[in-house]
C-alpha cells in the first residue's frame, strides 16, 4: 500500500526491512515527494489451489498487520493512495521465442515474449519492470538491425538465449531473497532463521543485478567472460559498459561517458588512449584512427553504407589521459571530428578527457593500462562485446563477431572472444 501516515518510527524515510518478533515482516520504501511511503506487508501463505481473491482481504486488515509489525512504534494512516493484494509466484518460461532448442539450427524465431509474460517473481527486489525493459532493449536493437538489413536474421536467436539466462538468475535471487525476508530472526528462535547482517550481505552481493549492471557471464550468448582487472572494477566482456564522469574536450563540459551515447542501434568503440599526446607520431591512438579511417580492413569502412555518415553503424569515441586544458583540438585526428549530415557539419562530441579536477580519473576507476590504452567494443544495448589493445587491429572486429553483419557469410554471432586467447592479452591490457 502507498500511504500518507503519521508515525514515530524514525527510519520512515529510509528503505527498511522490519522484522517483528512474531507478527511477520514489512518492507518499507519511501516514495517520491517527501511524504508518501510504500509498505509491503507479507500476509499468510495460501493453501494449495487457494486464490487470494477468496480471502476477501481489506485495506483495514493490511493496515492492522503493518501496525502490529511496527509496534511499539505507532502508524496512523491518514490516506491510502493505492493498495493491492497479490500472490507471489516464481515462474520462468523455457524459451522467450517460438523455436524449441532442437530446431534452432533450422528455424528462425517469429514470435517473441518479454517481461512478466515470461518471468514473474516477488516485487521485493524491485526488478520486474527493470528486467522487462532490458528484455525489450535487447530485442529492439536486434529486430531493428535485422529489419534494416545490417545483421543476419540468426541474430534473433540470441534474444531468448541471453534474456532467459538473466531471468533465471533473477528468479534464483528472488527465491532466496523472498525466503530471507519472511524468515524469523535467528536470535528469537532456536537458530532457525536469519540475522540482519546476513540479509544485508546477500543484498550487497547482488548489487550489480539491482543496478542493471548485472553480470551477463552466462547470459551474453556466445561471449566468454574475461575479468580484466584484478581490482574487479575493470571493463568486463559480457557486462554492461559502466559509465563514469569525463570532460568533453570541445566544450569542457562535464558529462557521463555512458550518457553521451543514445540508444539508437549503433555499435560503439570507446578508445582509451595510451600516454602519448594524440599529436605525437608514436601515439597509438593516432595510429588506430589512421587504421579506422583509411584501411580497407577497417570495420568502420566495411560496414558503413556508401553515403551514410561515417559513424552511422559504428560510432568511435576517444578518451585521452591528459586534462582538457592540455590538449589542442586542432591536433586531433580528423577521424574523431567527422563531418556529417546534409551540411557536412563537424561532430565535436567524440573526444573526452578524464575529470581530473573532480578526482574521477576514468583510467583509474576502470583499471585501464596507461601505457597501452585499450579499445572497448560496446553493443547497441550497452553490453561489452570485446576489449583489446589499441593496436590489435586484426582482432578489432574478428570474423566471428563480424559475422553478425549481413555482408559476411558466417552468422554465429559475436563469438568475439576465442576461449584461451583473449584472457591473456586482456590481462596485459588492463
Ligand atoms: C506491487 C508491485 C510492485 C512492483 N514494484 C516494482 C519495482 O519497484 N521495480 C520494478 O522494476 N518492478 C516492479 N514491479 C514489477 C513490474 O510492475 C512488472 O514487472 C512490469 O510491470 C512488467 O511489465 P510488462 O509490460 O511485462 O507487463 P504488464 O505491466 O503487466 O503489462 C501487460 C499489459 O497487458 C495487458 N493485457 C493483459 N491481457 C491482455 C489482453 N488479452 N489483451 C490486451 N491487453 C492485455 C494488461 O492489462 C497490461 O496492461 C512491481 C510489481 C508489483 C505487483
Amino acid at each position: 500500500m502507498d500511504v500518507l501516515a503519521v508515525t514515530d518510527f524514525p527510519d520512515i524515510r529510509i528503505k527498511s526491512l522490519i522484522q517483528s518478533a512474531h507478527e511477520g515482516s514489512i518492507l518499507l520504501l519511501p516514495r517520491e515527494g517527501g511524504y508518501l511511503v510504500r509498505i509491503y506487508v507479507e500476509l499468510d501463505k495460501l493453501n494449495e489451489n487457494e486464490r487470494v481473491s477468496s480471502r476477501n482481504i481489506t485495506i483495514d486488515r493490511l493496515i492492522a498487520a503493518a501496525q502490529r509489525i511496527l509496534h511499539p512504534y505507532i502508524l496512523e494512516v491518514k490516506e491510502v493512495a493505492w493498495w493491492s493484494v497479490y500472490e507471489i509466484g516464481q515462474r520462468l518460461c523455457d524459451k522467450f521465442d517460438d523455436v524449441p532448442d532442437a530446431e534452432v539450427a533450422s528455424r528462425l524465431p517469429h514470435i517473441f515474449i518479454a517481461g512478466d509474460a515470461c518471468h514473474t517473481h516477488s516485487p521485493k527486489a524491485g526488478q520486474g519492470m527493470n528486467v522487462s525493459m532490458q528484455d525489450t532493449f535487447n530485442l529492439g536493437w536486434k529486430l531493428s538491425s535485422v529489419l534494416l538489413g545490417r545483421c543476419a536474421p540468426k541474430l534473433l536467436h540470441t534474444y531468448s538465449a541471453e534474456r532467459q539466462a538473466i531471468a533465471k538468475e533473477l528468479i534464483e535471487f528472488d527465491r532466496e531473497w523472498a525466503k530471507m525476508l519472511s524468515a524469523p530472526l535467528k536470535s528469537l528462535t532456536d537458530g532457525e532463521g536469519v540475522e540482519p547482517a546476513e540479509v544485508q550481505r546477500y543484498f550487497r552481493q547482488a548489487r550489480t543485478l539491482h543496478c542493471g549492471n548485472g553480470d551477463h557471464v552466462q547470459a551474453v550468448a556466445h561471449l566468454r567472460r574475461t575479468r580484466l582487472s584484478a581490482s574487479g572494477q575493470g571493463l568486463v566482456i559480457g557486462m554492461r559498459f559502466h559509465s563514469a564522469p569525463v570532460i568533453r574536450l570541445a566544450d569542457a563540459k562535464s558529462v557521463r561517458l555512458g550518457d553521451t551515447t543514445k540508444a539508437d542501434g549503433r555499435w560503439r568503440m570507446f578508445a582509451f588512449a595510451d600516454r602519448q599526446a594524440p599529436s605525437a607520431r608514436s601515439s597509438r591512438m593516432r595510429a588506430l584512427c589512421g587504421f579506422l579511417a583509411d584501411s580497407p580492413q577497417s570495420p568502420v569502412h566495411r560496414y558503413t553504407p556508401a553515403k551514410a555518415d561515417i559513424d552511422s553503424v559504428i560510432d568511435v569515441r576517444a578518451v585521452f589521459q591528459q586534462s582538457h586544458c592540455e590538449l589542442n583540438l586542432e591536433a586531433m585526428p580528423q577521424f574523431l571530428l567527422p563531418r556529417k549530415g546534409r551540411y557536412g557539419l563537424r561532430d565535436y562530441e567524440k573526444l573526452f578527457c578524464p575529470d581530473l579536477k573532480g578526482g574521477n580519473d576514468i583510467f583509474d576507476m576502470r583499471g585501464i593500462d596507461r601505457n597501452r590504452g585499450c579499445v572497448v567494443v560496446v553493443r547497441p544495448d550497452q553490453y561489452i562485446a570485446h576489449v583489446l589493445p589499441l593496436d590489435a587491429y586484426a582482432d578489432l572486429w574478428p570474423s566471428s563477431m563480424a559475422s553478425c553483419f549481413q555482408k559476411l557469410e558466417r552468422a554465429d554471432l559475436f563469438a568475439a572472444v576465442e576461449e584461451g586467447s583473449t584472457p591473456r592479452f586482456l590481462l596485459r591490457t588492463l
